[in-house]
Order: structure tokens, then sequence, then C-alpha cells
């Protein structure tokens, strides 16, 4: 499932063909994704100039110059693939811009969980996805204090609160156990002992974990990404997480694993507590 830092390469990947052209035309295969599509979207889109991509937690808006906004969501399989000419077109690929330069950016969501909308003018804040989005991880709004004000008396796990899109958006399963890793944290600890320092190494951590994957991103890009290749999946280095009973890298003491509200934590017991 693509997380935040795959949604930022693929944000940055399509800016360039995006930013400042009109789409040429749609094409549409489909009247729904994970939920039914907005009526007209094809008459909408096309014709419209797309100003410079933005992403909000996992979903890729761009702007158009009648200041509505069109929202992507990958979902859990949905990808993204950039051509200079019309592509053979696959059963998958349900959505595709053709952009005035003539070159096709193309949508493909085998399981379907992705989703496509049209956002209002000035409707951003009361969208049903984006209304209960807490703040952006790699924003200025994160810090030490921020966090541990957030944590006072949650008697949650850890894991669980930085799972919480309602608190930090976009954070998911991955980087969150890399970040409690990186920070010498418990993803058992109780959320509300999160605080001075503790929370400061945290945050820092957050950044550092993901502005990585990011990196790890771009590198992908220059280095991989051939026309028409799928963009955001990229090969990284992870600490902890899926290395059940590997060695800790830091320590080697071997990684254990746990459920934790139905999703997988990995974490080293004697240097996370
Ligand atoms: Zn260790």
């Amino acid at each position: 499932m693509p997380e935040l830092p795959e949604v930022e390469t693929v944000k940055r990947a399509i800016s360039p063909a995006l930013a400042g052209q009109c789409i040429k035309s749609v094409r549409l295969t489909r009247s729904d994704l994970r939920w039914p599509l907005p009526d007209g979207m094809a008459a909408h889109l096309t014709g419209q100039r797309c100003g410079e991509p933005r992403r909000r937690a996992k979903y890729i808006m761009v702007p158009l110059e009648d200041n509505t906004t069109l929202l992507v969501h990958l979902g859990m399989s949905g990808a993204i693939r950039l051509y200079d000419n019309k592509p053979e077109f696959g059963t998958h690929d349900h959505f595709s811009l053709e952009m005035e330069t003539g070159s096709w950016m193309v949508f493909s969501d085998p399981r379907r969980f992705g989703h496509l909308d049209i956002i209002p003018a000035g409707g951003e804040a009361e969208h049903p996805l984006l209304s209960h989005l807490g703040i952006e991880p790699l924003s200025n709004h994160l810090s030490g204090p921020w966090l541990s004000d957030v944590l006072r008396g949650k008697k949650t796990p850890i894991k669980s609160a930085l799972l919480d899109q309602r608190l930090i958006a976009g954070l998911g399963n991955i980087y969150v156990n890399e970040a409690l890793h990186m920070s010498g944290i418990s993803p058992r600890r109780l959320a509300q002992t999160i605080a001075g320092k503790r929370a400061e190494k945290l945050v820092i951590a957050i950044r550092t974990v993901l502005a990585a994957a990011i990196e790890a991103g771009g590198t992908s890009l220059r280095d991989h990404v051939q026309p028409g290749g799928e963009i955001g999946y990229f090969v990284q280095r992870l600490s902890v997480y899926g290395r059940t009973s590997e060695p800790c890298l830091t320590c080697a003491t071997p990684i254990k694993e746990l459920r934790q509200s139905g999703r997988a934590s990995f974490y080293c017991p004697s240097c996370q507590r």
C-alpha cells in the first residue's frame, strides 16, 4: 500500500507533466472505483489547465483553473504511469489524462480501492476524506511540545496514537514502526508517557524516516523509472519493518513482532523501551 513517501514521490513525478498544462482529453473506463466517481468528471476536467499538484496526507490534489481540485487517492494497489505518447491501455487503466503536450498520465488500479473526486472551490476543509485529517508530519506544526500536548492523558499504546490520522495525517504502519525503532520507544509504551526529550526524539525520528524514504523515492525516479514505469514503488532500507527474528541493526537482538489493533508491530525488545 502506498504510504506518504510513495505518494510524495508520485506527486513530484507527475508535477512536470501536469503543472501549467491543459488537459486535452480524459479517458475514463468506469463510473466507480472504491466509491462512485463524480458525475461528469471527464467533461469537467477536459480543457482545464492544471496547477502545481500538492499532497495532503496520502492524497494528491491537482488544482484546476476553475478553482476546483482533482483529488487522486491511490488506495491499496493504485499506480500512476507517465508516457510521452498515447500508450496501449491495460484492463486496469481506469483513468487517464492526455495533456496538451501529447503526454499521458495513466492511473491503474487492479483492486479498485483507489478514489478520484472533484472538490468544489473552497470545499477542501469540509470534504469527507479530508475534514478529519490531523497535521502533516513534515510540516512545522509537528514538534515535541505539540506531540506531548496531544498525547497527554492518552492511555492507548503510542503505536496506535501515531497511526491515528486525526492527530498526524499520512503516517502509515511501515514508517511508524521505523520511527519508534529509531527513537528507542516501544510500540507498547503508553502514549501519555511520551513527553519532553522523548517526544522531541520521536518527532525527529518521524521526520528522518519520512525524509529518507522520500529521498529514496527521488533516487528511484532519477535512476530507474522508465517512461510507462510505475512510479512510487521503490526499494528502501528498513530497520525493523518485516524483519521478524532478524538481528536488530543497532544491538543484534532478534526483532520481535506483535499485533496491535490488527496491525503488525516490529520492534527490538532491547533498544526500544
Ligand atoms: Zn536493538
